[in-house]
């Protein structure tokens, strides 16, 4: 088990940014609109698919608004949305994934 796992999850000031640390000491700050168009959940990949890889879905303000950050166990977070999406469960691998730091680290 080498998957490294957040220590410490915060929002930026002006709520733009989810800050993930990791516990191998990489910071990634996620924008909040990436982690809304990267939604994991059944609704929103089913969408995604079914109008193809160009299409470009608009989001409201609170749809790109974070209200509540839940942990799900040891593998993952689930985010909760201002405009009450809430199926949305990020697990830690895909997470990483997402980071824009680490992308820019390794060529995967
Ligand atoms: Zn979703």
């Amino acid at each position: 088990m080498s998957q490294p796992v957040p220590v410490r999850i915060r929002r930026s000031e002006d709520g733009k940014l989810l800050l993930i640390t990791w516990t191998d000491g990489l910071s990634c700050h996620y924008p909040l609109s990436l982690l809304r168009k990267k939604c994991p959940c059944a609704v929103c990949t089913t969408e995604a698919k079914s109008k193809g890889p160009f299409y470009i879905p608009l989001y409201t303000a609170d749809a790109m608004t974070i209200s509540e950050i839940k942990q799900q166990g040891h593998y993952a977070l689930q985010l909760i949305w201002a405009d009450g999406h809430h199926t949305g469960i990020y697990d830690f691998a895909y997470l990483r994934s997402l980071c824009p730091e680490a992308s820019e680290a390794s060529d995967v």
